[in-house]
């Protein structure tokens, strides 16, 4: 038996045990031997893979998980940082909105409900008011086509 590692015409790396190199090269020519990932029968060897452990990464340009258990998870510090930034502005802005609400808005308290319904029933000039609302009130002024929306929470204020 002898093993190849493998790579279809889409760059997916997999193993494959044959008889011999010519029973490789015959079942590759028939057609027998495809992509176990895109079932692709254009296959051809990638390098022989003898017991020395893989050194053969750079192969590797998708990052397959393919089943090749010595691939280590993708670690991309640089991704992170970006995503760091990202939730720095978002953050930012989340709190510049919370602040123009409250700003801009009167607060009913808990009569919330209430003045909102009577704001969309006509009873009360139209305003924005903020205050509170169980989760229950504000699903039943939803679906009454009252757009009410939740002011973000900023886990920094509570202190
Ligand atoms: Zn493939």
């Amino acid at each position: 038996m002898i093993k190849y590692a493998l790579v279809c015409d889409a760059s997916h790396e997999f193993e494959s045990w044959f008889a011999s190199s010519g029973s490789y090269d015959l079942q590759v020519k028939r057609g027998y031997v495809t992509c176990p990932f895109c079932q692709s029968p254009k296959v051809t060897k990638a390098i022989m893979s003898p017991n020395i452990g893989r050194k053969d990464k750079a192969l590797a340009p998708t990052d397959q998980p393919a089943n090749d258990t010595g691939a280590a998870p993708v670690a991309q510090p640089q991704a992170m940082a970006l995503l760091d930034e990202r939730q720095q502005a978002l953050r930012e802005m989340i709190k510049e909105l919370h602040e123009k609400i409250i700003a801009s808005s009167d607060d009913v308290g808990t009569a919330f409900s209430e003045e909102a319904r009577k704001m969309h029933d006509g009873e009360t000039p139209t305003r924005s008011i903020r205050g509170k609302a169980s989760f229950e009130e504000a699903r039943a002024l939803l679906e009454d086509g009252i757009p009410v929306m939740p002011i973000p929470d900023l886990p920094e204020e509570r202190n």
